[in-house]
């Protein structure tokens, strides 16, 4: 460990949560240089969906480095690139009657959304974007400015101006926020300047498991459409199949203007696109452009992943049946700690949260004590006061059932190590 002490920035933040030294990795499981096995309910902050080292994957880039495809060709057309969009469009925007183009960003997830943000101010000639609180878009300015926690949203770097934060669904409880919202744009002086485009998550990811209802969102579109607004969902945490479908809005049924979409899209290796409705297709060539855009060696893992797991149901139905078991078993170790904590459990697809109500460090310290345990398993929400569920889509059930096992033992042991501080004490 030291030599990233010595070495790395102070920025470094997984690796303090996680302190071990990972050589390996398959499926859900990651190994570290001791060969100590650890089962990732994290999944790469859900880049993972299809798992570590997925052979399907790793066949198709071992063959395709040795027959010397190119690896980068700045944004020129390529035989994988080609064959990358074919497949998308055939087995993911065809059938989902979906009318997008594709537009291939920087690598990252924030580079999405810089550039969808950066499209809807230029299609729309409004600079004001409304997103909603606890929202997580992405740390570059832009992003961050849509970004609701404090603790990324310092004075000096993030452009306050041109955001307006609305809350999200269930932030007051059982009011009806879209009326909220409605309300603000109807009032000519309401002081809600008419923003370009609304940018939301339909579960927020990090921003504690929260999960919009289908009538919330399908207001949310009537308004947009109402306001001449454009939609966009930003997919890139919980997109790829992780809420049961490929997007996460088709349980809605509604069809967003712009989609970003990064993390699991390239199978592990970094990718991110924009998808946008043709109309809005308003760039000049080269507007919008950078070194990398578009990386083969993703085209090619993402070409493979979504041949082998999207040209039918089974995945789709994997996701529904494991989330019925994660969500039981979480629900059933909540009841049994009630008597010690409060737990809210909440969550759609394989994305759970495991809220706890009583004190905000004890999500961190289970997450800790889960650790020890060899399970890896995050926290988010605005103080980390919940513990963050995001398995490997493709886990088989006899890990997820260890892992829950794991889970259950972190929080029994958090549980006995309060109660003989408390005695402790006394
Ligand atoms: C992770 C994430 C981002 C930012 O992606 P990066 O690759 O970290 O830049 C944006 N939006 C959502 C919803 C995310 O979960």
């Amino acid at each position: 460990m030291r030599i990233f002490e010595n070495l790395e920035s102070e920025v470094r933040g997984y690796i303090r949560s996680f302190p071990t030294i990972f050589e390996k990795s398959k499926g859900a499981i990651l190994t570290n240089e001791q060969g100590e096995d650890y089962i990732d309910f994290f999944a790469g902050a859900g880049t993972l969906n299809y798992g570590h080292n997925n052979e399907h994957i790793s066949q198709a880039l071992i063959e395709y480095i040795q027959k010397d495809g190119v690896v980068h060709g700045l944004d020129m057309a390529t035989s994988a690139k080609k064959e990358f969009l074919q497949t998308f469009n055939d087995l993911i925007l065809t059938p989902r009657n979906l009318d997008y183009k594709v537009q291939f960003t920087g690598p990252t997830g924030t580079n999405a959304v810089e550039t969808a943000l950066k499209l809807a101010k230029l299609v729309k000639g409004r600079s004001n974007i409304v997103s909603f609180t606890n929202g997580f878009h992405g740390l570059t300015q832009g992003s961050s400015s849509v970004t609701g926690n404090n603790d990324y949203r310092d004075e000096a770097y993030i452009s306050r101006t041109n955001t307006t934060f609305m809350p999200y669904d269930n932030y007051f409880g059982d009011m009806n926020t879209m009326a909220y919202f409605r309300k603000f744009l109807e009032d000519s002086s309401s002081g809600l300047d008419i923003p370009a485009a609304v940018i939301v998550e339909t579960i927020q990811g990090e921003g504690g498991i929260n999960v919009a209802s289908k009538e919330w969102l399908q207001e949310l579109e009537s308004i947009c459409r109402e306001y001449d607004i454009l939609l966009i969902i930003d997919d890139i945490q919980v997109g790829n199949g992780r809420s049961g479908e490929f997007f996460s809005f088709e349980f809605a049924g509604i069809t967003p203007d712009i989609v970003t979409i990064s993390k699991s899209i390239g199978g592990g290796l970094p990718m991110a696109l924009v998808l946008l409705k043709p109309d809005l297709d308003q760039w000049k060539p080269g507007e919008h452009t950078g070194t990398f855009r578009g990386n083969n060696l993703a085209f090619v893992a993402a070409k493979v992943a979504i041949k082998q797991y999207w040209n039918n149901d089974d995945l789709s139905n994997a996701v529904k049946y494991k989330e019925k078991i994660l969500k039981d078993r979480l629900q059933e170790i909540a009841n049994k700690v009630k008597d010690d904590l409060e737990i809210v459990v909440k969550g759609r697809g394989l994305a759970y949260g495991f809220e706890i109500k009583d004190d905000n460090s004890i999500a961190s310290d289970i997450s800790k004590k889960a650790f020890e345990e060899n399970l890896i398993v995050e926290t988010c929400g605005s103080e980390d006061q919940i513990v963050k569920f995001l398995p490997p889509l493709i886990i088989d059930e006899e890990t997820l059932l260890e892992g829950l096992n794991r889970f259950e033992k972190a929080v029994h042991k958090l549980i006995e190590e309060k109660k003989e501080k408390l005695t402790g004490e006394f």
